[in-house]
């Protein structure tokens, strides 16, 4: 459908409706493509759109934060790890600065990188920041593969999987002052585990999902599936992102991920522990699980004063509500993960929305 067909549809859908509707996205690239191509200001002020908890640096705990810096104090380590993670506030320095400051912290586009050099560098100690939903875990576990297979023994992972379904499950039971109304899904991580795990939501739950690409066109396409559904009473989970995304997902990599992790409850910044929503490293693998491996003390980290993160990775407050945003929190100058991250909100609203709405 061309996009205009679709706004136009949106419009007048929107206008039978009884109530005003909450739609969440839980895909820090949803948030990202929602705030460049101004979605939020096509819709009609009957729809509005809430960001969730779906950047996963921004929902790592503070405490491994700090306990990564220590990490890469100690001799022999190598630490690697995505760019988003450089910058992100621990509670006195970021890996950013401990990497100026002479620790050895490479930036890396792949776990691969990581495992070659282990394997050129025999006398170093190499841990790889392991970080990621559904999406990156087969990218993990196949490093992990690879290392046994090549007989790896100097290579380490800082395990900080995480996965979606479970947080949605806690937002919903936990749902009684935000009233979500629909969800539009993560396209990226249903690629590897499929629509399936997402049903509850309108088997359980009575709300729509959607399981949506990324482009203008496609959001908007699945925000109108939404409405239809709302307006007819019918929720049902369905996928918009047909090319990319099937029921089952794909079978390789969510073998990867069993045969690698196990799944237990996880801890995620602002929000708290959720039952099964962690990845961890199966006991036959302990040896390349760094956090046993490695004597790091556990630290009892605060959040930064004023920070708002918490209340914006669960949807209950915008950007705009925190009192440092654009101000003392900047994205180069970050008080919050929110706004460090490629995929934080307070970085979309800032990079794309704080001209536009306040
Ligand atoms: S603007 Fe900064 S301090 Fe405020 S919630 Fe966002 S990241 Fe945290």
């Amino acid at each position: 459908m061309e996009i205009n067909k679709v706004i136009s549809e949106i419009e007048f859908l929107s206008k039978k409706l009884p109530f005003e509707v909450s739609l969440m996205e839980i895909c820090g690239t949803h948030t990202m493509s929602i705030g460049k191509n101004a979605i939020r200001q096509i819709l009609p002020e009957k729809v509005n759109l809430i960001s969730g908890p779906g950047c996963p640096v921004c929902v790592t705990p503070i405490n491994e934060i700090d306990q990564i810096i220590e990490l890469s104090s100690l001799k022999d380590v190598i630490i690697f790890t995505f760019g988003d993670m450089l910058k992100v506030p621990g509670s006195k320095t970021t890996l950013f600065k401990k990497k100026a400051s002479g620790s050895s912290i490479k930036m890396c586009y792949s776990p691969n990188e990581s495992l070659k050099y282990a394997i050129e560098n025999p006398d170093k100690k190499v841990v790889f920041l392991a970080i990621g939903f559904e999406t990156t875990a087969p990218l993990t576990a196949t490093v992990i593969q690879n290392a046994l297979k090549n007989n790896v023994r100097n290579f380490y992972i800082y395990n900080l999987h995480k996965i979606v379904p479970p947080a949605i499950h806690f937002l919903l039971d936990k749902d009684k002052n935000l009233n979500l109304d629909a969800f539009l899904c993560p396209g990226h991580v249903c690629a590897v585990i499929g629509s399936k795990p997402f049903g509850f939501i309108s088997e359980n739950f009575m709300k729509p999902a959607v399981i949506s690409g990324f482009a203008p066109l496609d959001i908007l396409e699945s925000i109108l599936i939404i409405l239809k559904q709302i307006l007819a009473g019918k929720p049902e989970t369905v996928i918009q992102y047909t090319t990319v995304v099937k029921e089952n997902g794909n079978i390789f990599a969510k073998n990867l991920i069993n045969d690698i992790f196990d799944i237990k409850p996880s801890y995620w910044r602002g929000i708290g522990f959720i039952e099964n929503s962690g990845l961890f490293l199966k006991n036959k693998y302990c040896y390349f699980d760094a956090k046993k491996v490695f004597d790091i003390k556990s630290i009892n980290s605060k959040e930064p004063k004023y920070c708002d993160c918490g209340k914006i990775l669960l949807g209950e407050k915008k950007p705009f509500d925190c009192k440092l945003f654009a101000s003392k929190c900047t994205p180069e100058n970050p008080v919050g993960p929110c706004m460090v991250s490629s995929e934080g909100t307070c970085a979309a609203y800032y990079k794309y929305e704080r001209f536009r709405e306040k």
